[in-house]
């Protein structure tokens, strides 16, 4: 089995030192092959040219060097792309995720498809770290299906099949495990160790939270209706139509037939907004319909996905 570790930096140079000496003494013990795959995020400080002296003097280190700032998700996205392991290992490169946890990934990962590391005892600051995140950690798991006590934590284990068919946008890089679970994947937490940031700074602050929510919303709409938008919307059009329709017709017989003045009644304007925001919905069910058809047909890309294939021909 060969491994990959994919290591997203961005200003790390106190740190990357040591972690590649950590890194390298305990990828020796295991068995078969590893690369190190170290993404410098557009740093601004020594973290390239630290990287670059690492690279010469060890073979199994890759560089990929971005050209700015792209953050940490697309950095794990590089990094994706450029793995050759049938494992590739994920983690932070602040020293806070410890290489001593890798074998014990490694030995999850047999008989799944990822292993996500759980911070029990997490060492972060608890009002603006810990909190948002028990929180954010019990929403996720509740609207996804996918429950996991530590979405965040960046210390995973995937089968090559897994990142090979991520497409992560934004900051999905926390979501990975539900936008994974479509394709049906195994998944298992362990528990890992957790070390306080001892050199340079933290890249977020509480202002994530609501970044984070705002992704868990499109991570549950394409979850539950990504090949059938017009599900997500119809219905609501269809009620909003129908009470709209309701109201009209109601305000219409008592025009017709008592001659009741209606011009100034609130309810017009109610029966009236009800029906273009009814028209307005299915519309936009059959548009996200086309645009599922386009990206599924133009791509290529299966509804479905197949675990085995047992045929005699
Ligand atoms: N990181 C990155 N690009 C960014 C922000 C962060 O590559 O735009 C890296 C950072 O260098 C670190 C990891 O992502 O290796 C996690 O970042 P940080 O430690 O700041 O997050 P925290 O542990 O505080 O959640
Ligand atoms: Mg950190």
């Amino acid at each position: 089995m060969t491994v990959s570790i994919v290591v997203p930096l961005y200003n790390e140079e106190e740190n990357i030192t040591i972690l590649h000496s950590s890194l390298t003494k305990t990828l020796k013990t295991i068995q078969g092959d590893y690369e190190i795959i170290y993404i410098d995020d557009g740093s601004t400080d020594n973290t390239l040219t630290l990287l670059e002296e690492i690279q010469k003097g060890d073979s199994n280190v890759v560089v990929l060097s971005l050209r700015r700032n792209f953050g940490q998700t697309a950095a794990f996205a590089a990094g994706f792309d450029f793995a050759r392991g049938d494992v590739v290992i994920t983690m932070d490169g602040d020293m806070q995720n410890d290489p001593e946890d890798i074998p014990r990934l490694l030995e999850a990962i047999e008989n799944h498809d990822l292993v996500s590391g759980w911070r029990k005892n997490r060492k972060d600051t608890f009002l603006t770290r810990r909190l948002p995140s028990m929180i954010a950690n019990w929403l996720i798991s509740r609207v996804t299906g996918v429950r996991l006590h530590d979405y965040g934590c960046s210390l995973k284990a995937y089968r090559r099949e897994v990142v090979k068919n991520l497409r992560l946008y934004g900051e999905m890089h926390r979501f990975i495990p539900a936008v994974a679970s479509w394709y049906g994947v195994r998944i298992k937490e362990i528990e890992t160790v957790h070390h306080p940031r001892l050199r340079g700074k933290s890249k977020y602050g509480i202002s994530r939270t609501i970044k984070v929510l705002l992704d868990l919303i499109t991570v549950k709409f394409l979850q539950s209706f990504s090949t059938k938008p017009i599900q997500f919307f119809g219905p609501m059009g269809v009620l909003f139509g129908l009470m709209g329709f309701i109201i009209s017709l109601y305000l219409s017989i008592e025009k017709i037939l008592m001659g009741v003045a209606i011009g100034g009644r609130p309810m017009l304007l109610l029966g009236a907004l009800l029906i273009i925001v009814g028209v307005q919905f299915i519309g936009m069910g059959l548009l996200g319909e086309m645009i599922v058809r386009v990206y599924h047909e133009s791509q290529k890309k299966p509804i479905y996905t197949i675990k085995k294939i047992l045929s005699s021909s």
